[in-house]
């Protein structure tokens, strides 16, 4: 039998400390609860099952049928009276009762992040799909000749005169110029849909909703900007010593085309990692039942629900969806035994577990992860392992020569990778909110702005071209990607609690958690059984005795 909920312990608190009784307000909620519950929960898991029936078949009446469900959800939740009801609700100060409290919370935001104008809101969804349409179809040229997305990858990667690998960049950047009028028009239109339930701006109202703050979240990114300046741009100085010799010109030459994407978000292969060859002959998912069984985490009945291998037409990504809240959890995947899917394996059944230890107590409302971020934490905190050495021997059984191999380079390549992406990340943050606050100012100019000062990469002379439109996300999921972020810091900010509190270690040198139950134990109590229960912020502070703070990131990547 697992703890005593904490959902329990609290209400049980809270009757003992003011006698509890429920006012007029607390009943009037619970009874909406209880129809609202009875009405969206069966919709809810018809959808769960038809979006995962469609991506394993890949048919377009399977996706309709998602979309349609899904339009049924939103109906629900765009009711207006039901939506001044919750208001009402809210205003009135009377819902005490803390687990009351947090499902009117997360209800009053539901709906409202639902209560835009039918006529605006559907100008929105056909100029969204009209953008995304755009980016699916457009193909970049090079020399008047069309090429794909992964044949300007392929140059980025490989090429080493600098003409071309300059083409290939400036067609990444062609798509830009086709959607920034419409991804302006759309901000514009954002905006005005969420000034008229009283927000400034929409990326303002899309973090208020998703309860978070923007103030909390500029502290965050200011604390990761100062945190790691100096240890970014050490970096940054070695490794564009090496591009620039691979292509024969000058440091002082370098330009975003040298670099192995289009966005230097993600680490050159110059300090190449082959991974790979220490998977090949082991089967990842037996790795990963055998790993979380030993954490006392029992991934069982999760992988037997789910959809692991490739198939024609099935959806070639992964991800984790939890059908019922109440225990039917599954992940697909397009497994192959290699180092990309052991993280990928790793990942997605750390999302499952936190789903599947959602205390059962816990109401419906409330029976999923504290906040999209915590979820992807989680993640990523067991995803790091298909690449940490001390996990990597254990489960390969590797000789301590193998191991001295791996971490001769894994060490670096993690840096790299995290400091890369941080640095990124503050890119996206940053210039996004500032799209929001004025989509009217120049966005160019802003653009290299941005990247100068996180990136420190520069601006080609004389460039004036939308070249932040090229990035897909600013279109198609808004004021979202910081999450990426949030994520990796609390990933780091558990990895330093179990380490120093719960393992009572030194040092993390050693550590893959292999067999140790005690972490698997404090995650579920901690954080999975806790479900939304408490504030993303008060969760992690029960957790790890803090909140969220980027420290422990910079101290497990940076400061090595
Ligand atoms: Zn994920």
């Amino acid at each position: 039998m697992r703890a005593i909920s904490t959902a329990i312990v609290m209400l049980t608190v809270s009757v003992l400390v003011i006698g509890y009784a429920p006012n007029a307000k607390e009943r009037q909620l619970d009874e909406f609860i209880t129809a609202h519950v009875a009405k969206v929960k069966p919709m809810a898991k018809e959808a769960a099952i038809a979006s995962w029936d469609a991506a394993a078949s890949g048919k377009a009446e399977d996706y309709d049928k998602v979309s349609e469900l899904t339009l049924k959800i939103r109906q629900v939740y765009s009711d207006r009276e039901e939506f001044g009801l919750l208001k009402d609700l809210k205003e009135s100060e009377q819902v005490k009762r803390p687990i009351l409290a947090r499902q009117l919370g997360g209800l009053y935001n539901a709906y409202l992040s639902n209560q835009i104008e039918p006529g605006l809101l559907k100008k929105m969804v056909e100029l969204g799909t009209e953008i995304e349409k755009k980016f699916s179809t457009f193909r970049g040229t090079i020399d008047g000749k069309k090429v794909t997305t992964n044949e300007i990858k392929e140059i980025l990667k490989a090429e080493t005169d600098s003409a071309k690998r300059k083409n290939a960049w400036l067609a990444s950047k062609q798509v830009g110029a086709v959607v920034a009028e419409d991804i302006i028009q759309l901000v514009k239109m954002r905006n005005e849909a969420a000034r008229k339930v009283g927000f400034e701006n929409y990326h303002t109202l899309r973090l208020t909703t998703a309860e978070q703050d923007v103030k909390e979240l500029d502290k965050i990114f200011e604390e990761l900007y100062e945190l790691t300046n100096a240890p970014y741009r050490k970096l940054k100085k070695e490794l564009d010593r090496i591009l620039a010799a691979n292509c024969g010109v000058g440091v002082r030459k370098l330009m975003p085309w040298h670099y192995h994407d289009p966005f230097f978000q993600e680490t050159p292969m110059v300090y190449e990692l082959d991974l790979d060859a220490y998977y090949k002959d082991k089967d990842v998912k037996e790795l990963a039942a055998k790993f979380y069984a030993g954490i006392g985490l029992d991934v069982g009945a999760i992988l037997v629900k789910s959809d692991l291998y490739e198939r024609e037409g099935k959806n070639p990504h992964a991800f984790c969806t939890d059908i019922d809240r109440e225990g039917d959890v599954r992940i697909l995947c397009n497994l192959k035994n290699n180092e990309y899917w052991m993280e990928v394996t790793l990942h997605e059944l750390g999302h499952a577990v936190y789903d599947k230890y959602h205390d059962a107590e816990v109401p419906w409302l409330l029976r999923e992860p504290a906040h999209i971020f915590t979820t992807e934490a989680i993640a990523m905190f067991f995803g790091r392992l298909s690449r940490n050495p001390a996990w990597m021997q254990q489960m390969l059984e590797l000789t301590d020569e193998q191991r001295v191999d791996i971490e001769k380079v894994s060490d670096k390549y993690a840096q790299l990778k995290q400091l890369i992406f941080a640095r990124w990340a503050m890119v996206m943050y940053s210039f996004e909110k500032q799209l929001y606050a004025n989509p009217e100012q120049d966005l160019n100019a802003l653009w290299w702005e941005t990247v100068k000062k996180y990136q420190f990469v520069k601006k080609p002379k004389g460039r004036d071209e939308p070249d932040w439109a090229a990035k897909i996300h600013f279109a198609i999921a808004p004021c979202y990607y910081h999450n990426y972020m949030l994520g990796e810091i609390l990933a780091s900010q558990l990895h330093h609690h179990l380490v120093s509190n719960i393992l009572e270690l030194e040092s993390d040198k050693d550590v893959g958690y292999v067999g140790q139950k005690k972490a698997g134990a404090f995650l579920t109590e901690k954080v999975f059984e806790a479900g939304a229960v408490y504030h993303w912020n008060e969760m992690i502070e029960r957790a790890t005795g803090e909140p969220l703070t980027p420290k422990y990131f910079v101290e497990q990547f940076v400061n090595r």
